[in-house]
């Protein structure tokens, strides 16, 4: 059944759908709500004078409504609550004159003003609620309502009953979950706190048994997989070609390119994740061990999340492999359909040893003569099935994941489970923390004039505003114009500022991040692009408007972008408010401890990033709340692999065709 056959949804409304990432009517009953109001209802004789409260009330006179403007009105009307006659007025909602008739019950929630015998109601409710009632709570956006969303999935659920139910039959039994429906049910539409909690744990416990399924499949695939590809470099020639380099590895650097040096000169297959905070310097050992794969005659892969990265690797390799032989191409959907075509004719003919892509190296049109090796820069970007398919491209090429996640080890063994792992906690010596200050909007004066002490320094600047998060909308761009202007004005025009937003073209985008890393831009204004791994080394000040809007993580992220030389470095955050959460960022640079305190504070982190997130983005599961629930299914996950009992399952016959087996 598709969306249209629902009832109340058009065109319309599937556009606004969509914009929630709603395509199906699975997608439409696992759109969460992401929180529930509950409500109190009061006897208005117990009310005080400008108390806010929910009352029930009687409809005594038909509504009348007054127009300020057009899109300003006022409607009122009289109602009987707890034997008190009261007037009452809401302002624009005109649209609710005919639904509010005489003599019936409604519920209003507002303010009682009590002296003057007045009701302002914020929220009127066609009907009588009572204190047992549990709304859900949607993130909806201005195309759609939270009373419209919750319409639309009654709708569906009344009159489609059928959906996939991933828990096998054993595990039902043993767990007594209600049904896949049932919980469905009660999630969006809850009869009480006790069954929508049951009903909650059921499909965390689903998503989780599914992410650990799918780990756990591609763990007993490497497994199965014993012989890999065997290399017989030596350790005098890495260690040759790493004295070469214009800096010297730090221990933990040079311990994880022995891991990786170990993996690919054994038959075993190398599947290992390199796990460092930001800035630890992850890239040199993924670039050391192409180069080992290139010396034994090896193509290389490297995947990045975002062109800009994957370009900043490509110059990187390009400069620290100059004095070997190695021919290292770019590959990115920006690029023409001759030049990609070109390119991947080249791979195809072993003409090219190391390829740098995004996504567009993971088309079936890409094929390599003989690829050896891929690495994946910023790992959880990309989901568990994307994270295979390259893989699948070489005859057992082995692969290593960059990831700057910080995790605790336990947590990265389960999510990682189907890695080996290397830890970077060092940073390259001669690092010095970077100094951070929270600072109010009215401070701004200070920071603007250390703004400028830098750039007399000769040193650039990235300025984040949450402003242009929101692509589509243009009245964000506005404001950060006028961010800009105000800057020109503080700095007399005399400073070179560049703005990178997503209204941009990739060509633009590509021109202004150029200019900023040749130092032409002292300035840059940008959004979270910034957060994965852009290298700009002389930057040294970051300066973050409504820092309180982003989580740590992505404040540690975003920070990491400056102090990437031995010279010292500075984060501002501006916030008005008073938010404890963000002297965390003063105290410490550690990312571990960072994610730590930051679970200590709100109760769970944002430990797994964003929404952009490949494998950690859970519609209802939150791996670090609900890690006992995944230790658990982990569990249960190899009870049924082992049984063999998926491969009668055809969810999980599907599944495991998408990760896309090795043949
Ligand atoms: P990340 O781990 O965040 O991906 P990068 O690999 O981008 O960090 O490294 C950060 C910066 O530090 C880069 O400019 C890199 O060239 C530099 N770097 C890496 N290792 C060292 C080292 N041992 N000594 C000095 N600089 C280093
Ligand atoms: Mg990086």
């Amino acid at each position: 059944m598709d969306l249209q056959n629902i009832k109340g949804i058009g065109d319309k409304t599937i556009k606004s759908l969509n914009k929630l990432n709603i395509y199906n009517i699975d997608d439409l009953v696992n759109y969460y709500p992401f929180r529930y109001q509950t409500y109190n209802i009061k006897k208005l004789s117990s009310v005080s004078n400008n108390e806010n409260c929910t009352i029930i009330a009687t409809v005594e006179s038909n509504p009348q409504v007054f127009y300020f403007k057009k899109n300003f009105n006022r409607l009122s009307f009289k109602a009987l609550s707890d034997n008190l006659l009261i007037n009452v007025t809401i302002f624009n909602r005109a649209f609710l004159k005919n639904n509010i008739k005489i003599g019936e019950e409604i519920t209003l929630i507002g303010k009682f003003e009590k002296l003057k015998n007045n009701f302002v109601a914020s929220d009127i409710k066609l009907d009588k609620i009572d204190n047992n009632t549990i709304e859900p709570i949607y993130h909806v956006n201005k195309d759609i309502k939270n009373k419209t969303l919750i319409k639309l999935i009654d709708n569906t659920l009344a009159i489609n009953k059928e959906y996939d139910d991933y828990i096998p039959s054993e595990i039902n039994d043993k767990y007594g979950f209600v049904s896949k429906y049932e919980a469905l049910q009660e999630i969006h539409n809850p009869s009480n706190i006790k069954e929508l909690k049951q009903s909650k744990l059921r499909l965390i416990y689903e998503e989780l048994f599914i992410f650990m399924f799918k780990i756990m499949i591609i763990k007993k695939r490497n497994d199965s997989i014993s012989l890999g590809i065997r290399r017989n470099v030596s350790q005098t020639q890495v260690n040759e070609y790493i004295k070469s380099l214009p800096f010297s590895l730090t221990d933990d650097q040079l311990n994880a390119v022995n891991d990786c040096l170990n993996d690919l000169n054994s038959d075993k297959r190398m599947n290992r994740l390199i796990l460092g905070d930001v800035g630890s310097g992850k890239t040199i050992v993924a670039i050391i061990a192409m180069v080992i794969n290139y010396y034994s005659n090896y193509q290389s892969a490297m995947l990045a999340p975002t062109e800009i990265l994957a370009k900043q690797h490509y110059k990187n390799i390009l400069n620290l492999t100059k004095n070997l032989n190695i021919s290292c191409e770019l590959i990115v959907g920006s690029m023409s359909v001759r030049e990609k075509n070109n390119i991947k004719k080249r791979l195809e003919n072993g003409e090219i040893d190391i390829i740098v892509g995004t996504h567009a190296l993971l088309t079936d049109d890409v094929i390599f003569k003989d690829l050896g090796l891929v690495v994946t820069d910023e790992q959880h970007r990309f989901g568990v099935n994307q994270r295979t398919s390259l893989q699948n491209k070489g005859k057992l090429p082995d692969i290593i994941y960059l990831s700057a996640t910080p995790i605790p080890r336990t947590y990265a063994l389960t999510i990682y489970g189907d890695m080996d792992t290397s830890m970077i906690k060092q940073k390259p010596n001669g690092r010095k923390d970077i100094i951070t200050k929270i600072k109010k909007n009215s401070e701004l004066k200070d920071v603007l004039y250390h703004m400028l002490e830098e750039i007399k320094n000769n040193h650039q600047i990235y300025v984040v505003s949450s402003l242009i998060t929101n692509e589509d909308d243009n009245s964000d761009l506005k404001d950060v114009m006028l961010l800009k202007e105000k800057m020109d004005i503080a700095f007399n025009n005399k400073v070179n500022i560049g703005i990178l937003h997503g209204k941009l073209k990739n060509n633009e985008k590509e021109a202004i991040m150029n200019d900023f890393k040749n130092g032409i831009i002292k300035i840059l204004i940008c959004t979270t692009i910034v957060e994965v791994g852009v290298d700009v080394k002389n930057a040294t000040m970051m300066v973050i408007f409504d820092a309180d809007r982003f989580g740590l993580a992505t404040l540690h992220q975003l920070r990491g972008r400056v102090g990437r030389n031995d010279l010292q470095s500075y984060c501002y955050l501006i916030c008005d408010k008073e938010k404890e959460r963000l002297n965390v960022m003063c105290e410490s640079n550690d990312g571990f401890y960072i994610s730590q305190k930051d679970f200590e504070i709100r109760g769970e982190g944002d430990l797994f990033g964003t929404k952009q997130s490949g494998d950690m983005s859970f519609k209802i599961a939150d791996i670090k709340r609900d890690y006992k629930i995944l230790l658990q299914a982990k569990e249960d996950v190899i009870k049924f692999i082992d049984s063999n009992e998926f491969r009668y399952n055809n969810l999980y016959r599907r599944i495991v065709n998408n990760i896309d087996f090795l043949n």
